[in-house]
């Protein structure tokens, strides 16, 4: 049995199949002259082993799913037989000396981003086709054979890969993936919020203990606790059976609340909305019984795709949402690009920091252009709902004010188009830094509201990094430092009467639930599977007991002694919530 950073509820059990998401990218180097032939043979063996394997996956697919499903790699075949790309290649071993890694990737390289410069899906698809086989050849030349990729998946199975970008988490088919287990990551990591989205169970950070995974093997993975259970036994697999009964059981029971206000024993009302990461996700926010939405993370519109969204895409994205949800409130983020999220169609050069690099709204600022399409979008579509406007990373008044100058001249222009938009739309700004909280003063003046990140905020005040496995153990949300945070955005905002509401993972963490509620944060919006539980614990507690464990979390040192407390609350409100071991895990 393995054990990780449980990040995402759920059992499932399957066959394991490795993914290998990393991409290659060899670095520019030659070599003597007198090595040439052998280069050269290095590069046809390559070919020769590419092609060889490409034809097994080929025939499996054939055999298992027919002979069209198996036809995607006639695709990857002909990229390999490509005389262009092939004389290219050649052309730089031979004349260049360059090492047929790095003359390969070059070539093809430019070949697949001329494909994907190009605003068409058939031609986006043979882009990836070229990188997929780039990525195949590359493994061979580099004794790296290369595992399968996201989009291989055929059958259901429970995927173990190094690392899942949020990219390829957001390309995770529910159907085909039942489970995912990571080496490095952690629960506030977009991976992982991804897979609580999707209702992926998952477990992340099992570090080196990954290699005892593999291929074809049979797990049960236990997304409550972080267990991987390799070759369960039938004792294991009845006690995750009752496990599983008990969960399924207590979200039937939660039916009844959906349509119930968020309101606690002693009569004070909490707005409890959703965060969505696509328009899509708008029906799951309904169902969950949520007021409209408190985070939608918009730079899920901008990955996965070889081309911006332009105004008129967005446009039609915001629409529906707003549509959908009227009259309840939709919040959107403005685009939050960078950190663990990044394009490649927007030139972020790697960075040594990314997470105190140029991302959100620093890079909104600069690519003018690009944030000036989405603001109109949401200008746009804010007739047809109850749209807010929020911008992520804000860290001094500077930038929302030159946010803001941008949102005018949009304004401007639409006026003088003659097009249509809510005059009085909301504007709110995302505390996540540290520096944001400490000028909440001076914010709340120019805001409508604040929604904390505490994501983001736990990483950059305790500076532990929110993707990193080793040091999990700091990410400490009861840390008297953000609770002081809190407490100091929350009660600037009331200084202004504007509300303060919570979209980071906090807001959904059923023990954080009475510790927020304490601290006078009005708004909570969590992921819409966790809706009828947030619920259902706020209307099992008293605000008068959640403020008396605020005011003493607030004058207490210790991290673990104010988690007690408040664990301690919430289990006596719920306890069912709090019962997900099975006897083997306890
Ligand atoms: C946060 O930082 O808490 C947040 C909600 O934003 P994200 O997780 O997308 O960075
Ligand atoms: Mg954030």
């Amino acid at each position: 049995m393995l054990r990780g950073i449980p990040v995402s509820q759920g059992v499932s059990q399957g066959r394991v199949i490795v993914l290998n998401c990393s991409r290659i990218v060899p670095a520019k180097a030659g070599f003597e002259i007198d090595d040439q032939a052998e280069e050269e043979a290095r590069l046809q063996a390559a070919l020769a082993e590419t092609r060889k394997q490409i034809t097994a996956v080929q025939n499996r697919l054939r055999d298992e799913l027919g002979a069209k499903e198996s036809m995607i790699f006639d695709a990857h075949l002909l990229v390999l037989e490509d005389p262009a790309l092939l004389e290219e290649v050649h052309r730089k071993v031979q004349d260049e000396h360059l090492t047929p890694e790095y003359a390969f990737y070059t070539a093809s390289e430019k070949y697949a981003e001329a494909l994907s410069a190009v605003d068409d899906s058939y031609l986006s698809e043979r882009a990836a086709d070229i990188r997929d086989v780039t990525q195949r050849v590359l493994g061979n030349l580099m004794g790296q054979p290369q595992q399968a990729s996201v989009s291989d998946l055929t059958e259901p199975c429970i995927v173990v890969a190094n690392d899942l970008t949020p990219s390829d988490t957001a390309q995770l088919d529910p159907a085909k993936v039942l489970g995912f287990v990571t080496e490095v990551g952690s629960r506030t990591s977009h991976t992982a919020i991804l897979a609580r989205s999707l209702q992926i169970p998952a477990v992340l950070g099992l570090g080196e203990a990954i290699e005892e995974l593999k291929p074809g093997q049979t797990v049960l993975l236990d997304g409550f606790n972080g267990f991987v259970v390799i070759t369960p036994s039938d004792q294991t697999l009845f006690e995750y059976g009752q496990l599983v009964e008990r969960q399924t059981s207590i979200e039937e029971s939660l039916d009844e609340i959906r349509t119930e206000p968020a309101t606690t024993l002693d009569g004070h009302s909490i707005t409890l909305s959703a965060n969505i990461e696509r328009a899509g996700d708008v029906e799951a926010v309904r169902k969950s019984g949520a007021t409209g939405v408190g985070l939608f993370r918009t730079e899920f519109l901008y990955i996965n795709r070889p081309n911006l969204p332009d105004e008129e895409e967005q446009f039609q994205a915001y629409k529906k949402v707003a549509e959908s949800l009227a009259p309840e409130p939709v919040i959107i983020r403005t685009l939050d690009l960078g950190g663990d999220k990044l394009l490649s169609h927007v030139n972020v050069a790697a960075e040594m920091n990314p997470f105190l690099g140029w991302r959100a709204i620093r890079l909104c600022l600069e690519e003018k252009d690009l944030f000036r399409t989405q603001l109109r979008a949401i200008l746009r579509a804010s007739t047809f709902g109850n749209l807010k406007i929020m911008y992520p990373m804000v860290s001094g008044m500077d930038e929302l004010d030159a946010a803001n100058v941008l949102l005018d001249e949009c304004r401007e222009q639409l006026r003088g188009e003659g097009v249509g938009f809510a005059e009085d739309i909301e504007i709110g700004v995302m505390i996540e830094t540290p520096s944001a909280a400490m000028i909440a003063d001076s914010l709340a003046k120019h805001v409508q509201f604040f929604s904390i990140g505490t994501n983001d905020l736990i990483q950059y005040s305790l500076a532990v990094d929110r993707l990193n496995e080793k040091i999990a153990h700091l990410y400490e949300p009861t840390h008297p430092g953000i609770l002081r945070l809190i407490k100091t955005t929350v009660d600037a905002g009331q200084a202004q009467q504007i509300w303060t509401g919570v979209c980071g993972e906090m807001a959904g963490d059923l023990v954080m639930v009475p510790l927020l509620i304490g601290l006078g944060v009005g708004e909570l919006s969590v992921v819409s599977p966790m809706v009828p539980r947030v619920k259902k614990l706020i209307r099992s507690i008293e605000m008068a007991k959640a403020r008396e464990l605020a005011e003493f979390a607030l004058n207490c040192d210790s991290p673990s002694e104010i988690l007690a407390r408040t664990e301690r609350l919430a289990q006596e409100a719920v306890p069912s919530f709090f019962e997900k071991s099975t006897q083997r895990s306890e």
